[in-house]
């Protein structure tokens, strides 16, 4: 068979990347994620799909793709699909965000899971510490530098930065001719030139094919692009120009945002205080020999939240939590030095607020992307009405894990690919403009969970 490529999700889409790709006798699933908006016509927190019907009652709305040999029996036991043997070589997992690993959960743990070691490091800590969707699969590690063989084709994985660590592009070499993926990238975080180095791999192998993200190719894109040593900066002036409590929301997992805040912490002689999911990442991330991380306990302090009983008991907690009850910082603590601290605080976690009883005046850091849809904008009220009811200043601070739009055209026109297929966008046919620069022709994916692209053939390398 000649190789061919199916996307089944991604398309039209911001997240839910599922591309098989398949050579001679060779699949292999390109990320296998969850879609933002996935089921969200059927689905909501009081309608939910049923665990006793596995994959089952996503295959009812097309949220899963019915691919054989692709399942694990406990996803399809009492669905109609039946299980047999996996018949899928590999996924191939280009970075730890939900949109691109979660619905690997469903997957047949036969079926093993090739991540960057980063990625790997960061699935330990939540498995750790809550659940991790990689559970039960062999974990296959590699870095830049690597390049691992999958039957009919080679995988040569190149870095690039993302807004969490461990983010992988491929160039991956077919029967037909090599192909390249990005993943999700941007050139403006710490690490940007990372995902230049990308491009100029992927350049040197002229591809036949570019299958790009364009999460901001949009005729909107008109949000100024913050850079992360920018957010570094107006956070460090909003932090010293507080009398008073600073703290912050934002992805847990961002690592260039916990340095970010752990910089601008240290500037104004303050000391930052995680959580104990949070502590748990930075323990496992500090034996990454590419990263830097504050150390917990030297660098950074541990918030420890009241539970069950709520007298701090260490039978209170799970025995991951305890290490940190010593080193812990409780909302007593918190609430007698309020000036001398920057706390991370999860919108979930806000009821601590009523324990820490913070002081008027102090600044609050909305440090992740502003609302962009109704749901989001109802959070983003609530989030408000929390800031007002303790008497804070909110400021918003955020750099975007992805580029803008100009940056993707460029990236396009740069690899110079014959044929680019974009996805992880809603705009697919806004990239007419940049694929015609580089003289690509630009391929939409079709819309729908089956579409398909057609065969990866030989002749359009001659043209
Ligand atoms: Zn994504
Ligand atoms: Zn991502």
């Amino acid at each position: 068979m000649i190789p061919r490529l199916t996307c089944y999700g991604g398309v039209g889409e911001i997240g839910g990347n599922k591309f098989l790709l398949e050579d001679k006798d060779t699949k292999v699933l390109l990320d296998f994620g969850a879609g933002f908006a996935d089921g969200s016509e059927y689905f909501d927190s009081f309608i939910e799909p049923r665990q006793v019907n596995g994959a089952g009652d996503l295959f009812e709305f097309g949220l899963l793709p019915e691919i054989p040999g692709l399942y694990s029996e406990k996803a399809l036991q009492n669905t109609e699909m039946k299980y047999h043997e996996h018949e899928i070589d590999a996924i191939v997992l280009s970075h730890y965000h939900w949109d691109h690993t979660g619905r690997i959960g469903y997957v047949d743990p036969k079926i093993p899971v090739y991540c960057g070691e980063t990625t790997s490091l960061i699935d330990d800590a939540y498995a750790e510490s809550g659940t991790s969707p990689l559970e039960g699969h062999q974990i296959k590690k590699f870095r830049t530098g690597d390049t691992f063989r999958l039957g009919a084709m080679e995988f040569v994985p190149v870095h690039v930065d993302h807004s969490i660590p461990g983010a992988y592009g491929f160039v991956i070499h077919t029967s037909e001719g090599p192909l390249a993926y990005t993943g999700d990238f941007r050139f403006h975080g710490p690490a940007g030139s990372m995902t230049e180095d990308f491009v100029q791999a992927a350049k040197r192998e002229r591809p036949i094919l570019l299958v790009t993200e364009g999460t901001r190719v949009s005729p909107d894109d008109i949000k100024g692009n913050l850079s992360e040593s920018a957010v570094l900066d107006e956070a460090s002036r909003v932090v010293k120009g507080t009398k008073g409590l600073v703290f912050s929301t934002f992805r847990g997992n961002d690592v260039d945002r916990i340095n970010t805040f752990y910089k601008a912490a240290m500037g104004s002689g303050r000391r930052m205080v995680v959580s104990m999911k949070m502590a748990v990442l930075l323990e496992r991330l500090k034996d990454d020999r590419r990263l830097r991380v504050p150390r917990v306990g030297k660098d950074v302090d541990v918030y420890v939240r009241r539970k069950k009983t709520g007298k701090l008991d260490d039978s209170d907690y799970y025995p991951w939590e305890r290490p940190f009850l010593d080193q812990g910082v409780s909302a007593a603590e918190l609430g007698r030095k309020q000036d001398e601290v920057l706390l991370h605080l999860e919108a979930w976690n806000f009821p601590e607020l009523i324990d820490i009883k913070p002081e008027r005046g102090g600044t609050y850091i909305h440090a992740a992307t502003e609302a962009f849809n109704e749901e989001g904008e109802r959070e983003e009220g609530v989030i408000k009405n929390w800031i007002a009811h303790v008497g804070f200043r909110y400021a918003q601070l955020h750099a975007s894990g992805h580029a803008p739009m100009k940056q993707v055209g460029d990236l396009v026109s740069g690899i110079g690919a014959n044929r680019v297929v974009p996805v992880h966008t809603e705009h697919p046919g806004l990239f007419k403009a940049f694929a015609g620069r580089g003289r690509s022709r630009l391929e939409l994916p079709k819309s729908g969970n089956l579409s398909q692209l057609p065969a990866v053939r030989r002749s359009i390398v001659k043209q």
